[in-house]
């Protein structure tokens, strides 16, 4: 089966005069743990799905993330501030966001009370009243339980405090993830401890180049594959994630890098020393390609939660609120359009091998599993660069919750048509981070595409 598909986008990728670039790489072939191929996913994601979700990540919707830098490290003592400039991050003034996104979670059924898009900001609380009252009595019973059910629900992300005085908004857009200068020893230690203790890693298997062991780094990792191997699946996707996280991050800052400060005016543009010094198999003993094959891992992890939770957004009453219709409706199509688009895509991963052993032995993994990736989205508090951590908390946010949607098949299946469900919501701010994480991993596997151009070009 999986076969004639692959037929069909290898045509494609010969059509497009593709493929000869892409074999000449080592970045090639089948993907380990699914039956996909990385030459599809390209095809895919650069024509299909970025230029559509890059587009989306522009509305007013998916551009605002409420989120609170100033959480302390729970688990070390804080390195002090970052004052590295390019770290800072500029929150939003609470006059420039959408009065329907300040608004609060309520936005989601108020499609029919508050539409006009001019409402001012002194009518806020008013607007705020309306919304209750247009509700029936039965979606408000409906809204009570899913507001509870939300505090009970296994969450993978510890739940963002959007509500303490020190969440701010910030504009995704005006704060993009790019180059920082954030590294050394305060990043090795985010990055280790997240691999050391949150990835079923005993301490005495070290990670292949790890500036932190100690061998220095000149291990070549026959121990740490010969234990990866060994892993049951679940254990071996859990690495393989945040492994992929930690290329794409890199990726972009290798694609944004910071190239010139000359005349007071910053030039950001793509350093490809910095990715050979990072990727290249030659330069990397053969790691370079492993982690960016985990990248499409992680696309392909959250491609498929996309495509389980469009039953989700199909529905007519769930609204991506911000107080202006016009720009409401267009937003939910391009969505909805966004969301088609990834149920195109043949080879999708198929989650159902995952926590299918035996009853409690699933069960008690599937926790575990839980509770680090939980500790994961703590250990983002420890990253000392605040634009870091702005888009690590949201990336992390986002695959916590693509991992939620995978683990909630039947609940999204049985979902009410025209009410909320106990069995399964999404917070604004889980749908922002959602969309924007799978956004970020779109636009690195984009990018790596321009950086096999540029080393074509080089050669
Ligand atoms: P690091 O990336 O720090 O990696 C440490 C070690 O881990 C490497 O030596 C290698 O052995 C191993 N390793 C590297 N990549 C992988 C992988 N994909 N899979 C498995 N193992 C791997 N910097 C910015 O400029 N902008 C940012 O937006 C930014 N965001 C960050 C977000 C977080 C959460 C963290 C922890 C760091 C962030 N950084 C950012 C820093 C950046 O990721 C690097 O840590 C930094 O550039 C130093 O890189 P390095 O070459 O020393 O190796």
């Amino acid at each position: 089966m999986y076969g004639n598909r692959c037929s069909f986008w290898k045509a494609s990728l010969f059509a497009l005069g593709l493929f000869g670039l892409l074999h000449s790489k080592q970045l090639t072939g089948v993907l380990d743990d699914c039956f996909c191929d990385i030459e599809s996913i390209d095809v895919f994601n650069n024509f299909k799905i970025y230029p559509h979700i890059r587009k989306l990540m522009e509305r007013d919707f998916f551009r605002y993330y409420k989120v609170n830098l100033k959480r302390p490290c729970p688990f070390w003592p804080d390195d002090g501030q970052c004052f590295i400039k390019d770290c800072h991050v500029e929150p939003c003034p609470e006059s420039k966001v959408p009065v329907g996104i300040k608004s609060g979670n309520y936005n989601k059924y108020s499609q029919t009370s508050s539409s006009s898009s001019d409402v001012r900001e002194c009518e806020q609380a008013h607007e705020l009243g309306a919304v209750n009252n247009t509700l029936s009595n039965q979606s408000k019973e409906a809204f009570a339980d899913w507001a509870h059910h939300d505090d009970a629900q296994d969450h993978f992300c510890g739940l963002d405090d959007e509500m303490s005085p020190d969440a701010e908004y910030v504009d995704l857009l005006l704060n993009p993830e790019r180059y920082t200068g954030y590294k050394g020893p305060s990043a090795w230690r985010v990055w280790n401890s997240i691999y050391e203790e949150n990835c079923f890693k005993p301490r005495s298997v070290y990670r292949p180049l790890n500036p932190l062991a100690p061998c220095r780094g000149d291990d070549d990792g026959e121990g740490f594959y010969t234990w990866l191997e060994g892993l049951c699946l679940e254990k071996r996707v859990f690495y393989r994630l945040i492994s992929g996280l930690h290329s794409s991050i890199n990726i972009h800052l290798c694609a944004e890098y910071l190239l010139d400060e000359g005349w007071g005016k910053s030039v950001w543009g793509p350093n490809l020393h910095e990715f050979r010094r990072r990727f290249d198999p030659a330069e990397t003993k053969g790691e370079g390609t492993r982690r960016l094959k985990n990248l499409y891992f992680l696309y392909l992890i959250e491609l498929r939660a996309l495509t389980k939770v469009t039953p989700y957004f199909e529905r007519s009453f769930i609204n991506l609120y911000t107080g202006n219709t016009q720009e409401d409706s267009s937003t939910k199509d391009l969505l909805l359009q966004v969301l088609n688009e990834t149920k195109s895509f043949p080879m999708h991963f198929d989650e159902s091998s995952m926590f299918a052993g035996h009853k409690t032995e699933s069960k008690t993994l599937k926790e575990e599993f839980r509770l680090h990736f939980k500790n994961i989205s703590r250990i983002m508090d420890c990253v000392g660069c605040s634009k870091c951590r702005l888009w690590g908390t949201l990336q992390t946010q986002g695959l916590g919750t693509a991992l939620r949607i995978l683990f909630s098949e039947k609940e999204i299946k049985s979902l009410p048509e025209n009410s909320p469900s106990k069995g399964f919501q999404l917070t604004r701010q889980e749908i922002v981070a959602l969309l924007n994480g799978f956004a970020r991993l779109s636009t690195s596997i984009k990018e790596l595409h321009n950086f096999r151009t540029l080393l074509k070009d080089q050669r």
